[in-house]
């Protein structure tokens, strides 16, 4: 329990679509009771971000889901999308891309652990993902997604561009959380062929040599990183990479660990609030029924603690307790269990209780 008088953080809460609001709600009430053991106040505002504000407002990021996240500490998402806006004109996914773009977010990281308790519902062989603990940085702001595309009837054509200043900064965001980890950074590219990595590659290994001399730097092409990381993923600490190549590595990685339900992520931008959110999706096919794993979305609040509000021990006892439960078993049906969204939650909060 701190001693320190009661500080306020404002946490902006954007639910957003399918079992978005159910998970959502689950790490709000956990992050309460974090705050009230460590005497933090969180103040929580709930706004509109995709198919529920396109319903509402008619615009997938109204102005004041926008004017809130920017002036907040940090958001938390749920998930955006689903059917009933499939083919209309304003689309959910849209809100995502719009708020990141606003708040300047430039580095998404998946950290990635495999428990030895759910290591046999890998698809890999249990031997090979047991105890693997990983974190992926994926530069969100250039490369080949945001180069101008041309096209004509016989001829298409994508611009891969990248600045030296875009690389610098998520590379030091990558080496920082390397100081804090087994300090090993794998960085990606194919310097081999593409102009854009080897600028990529030079900016990383100067970076490296000024800055964070202490930290492990080791380059791989991502051809043979994609085949790397199946074989041996327990090799991996901190792996920093660009935009396209990142969007592929961190879905090939979200399945070593057996549940999508389970994963957290974070974007971040220059001090900023940044924004965390599970890896998965709106899950139509099970929203509104307490059947959400809230694991994914407990542990991005996890991620907001620690990265945005610098609250190192509060992130630790989530992740702890979170670890207790899946020892213990007790899940949601997508890991084979019994439990209920609710029922997980509490779970995850008596958990937290009784580590403290
Ligand atoms: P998006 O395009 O938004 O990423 P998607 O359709 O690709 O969405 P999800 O919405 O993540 O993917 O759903 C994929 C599958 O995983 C669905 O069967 C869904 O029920 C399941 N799923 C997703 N999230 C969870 C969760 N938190 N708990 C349990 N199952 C989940
Ligand atoms: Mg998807």
């Amino acid at each position: 329990m701190s001693t320190a008088a009661t500080k306020t953080y404002n946490i902006v809460l954007l639910p957003g679509d399918g079992v978005g609001p159910e998970v959502t709600r689950a790490a709000r009430d956990v992050l309460r009771v974090i705050g009230d053991f460590y005497g933090h106040h969180f103040e929580f505002a709930e706004h509109l971000i995709g198919g529920a504000a396109i319903d509402e407002t008619g615009e997938p990021l109204p102005e004041a889901t926008r004017a809130a996240c920017v002036a907040s500490d940090a958001v938390l998402l749920g998930a955006v999308g689903g059917p009933k806006w499939d083919g209309g004109k304003a689309r959910p996914e849209q809100g995502l891309l719009a708020i990141r773009k606003a708040m300047g977010l430039f580095a998404n990281l998946r950290p990635l652990q495999v428990s030895p308790v759910l290591a046999h519902r890998s698809p890999l062989k249990k031997e090979i993902v047991e105890g693997v603990d990983l974190i992926v940085f994926r530069e969100l702001t250039g490369g080949v997604y945001f180069g101008e595309k041309t096209r004509t009837a016989d001829r298409a054509t994508d611009l891969c561009e990248y600045t030296v200043p875009e690389i610098e900064r998520v590379t030091r965001a990558a080496f920082q959380t390397a100081q804090q980890r087994r300090g090993k950074v794998t960085s990606v590219d194919k310097a081999n062929v593409m102009e854009t990595s080897r600028l990529w590659r030079e900016v990383v290994t100067r970076i490296h040599a000024e800055e964070f001399p202490d930290i492990t730097l080791e380059h791989a092409l991502v051809d043979s990183m994609a085949m790397h990381l199946i074989r041996k993923p327990r090799d991996y600490d901190v792996i920093l990479t660009e935009n396209m190549f990142g969007d592929i590595l961190s879905d090939e990685i979200s399945v070593l660990g057996g549940s999508i339900g389970l994963l957290p992520s974070a974007s971040l931008g220059a001090g900023g609030p940044g924004l965390f959110e599970p890896i998965h999706g709106s899950a139509p096919d099970i929203a509104g029924q307490d059947l959400a794993n809230p694991v994914g979305t407990i542990l991005s609040a996890a991620l907001l603690l620690r990265h945005s509000l610098k609250l190192e021990d509060e992130a630790d006892s989530i992740e702890a307790a979170v670890a207790a439960v899946l020892a213990a078993g007790a899940v949601t049906a997508d890991l084979g269990g019994a439990l209920g969204t609710r029922a997980a939650t509490e779970a995850v909060i008596d958990a937290i209780r009784a580590i403290h």
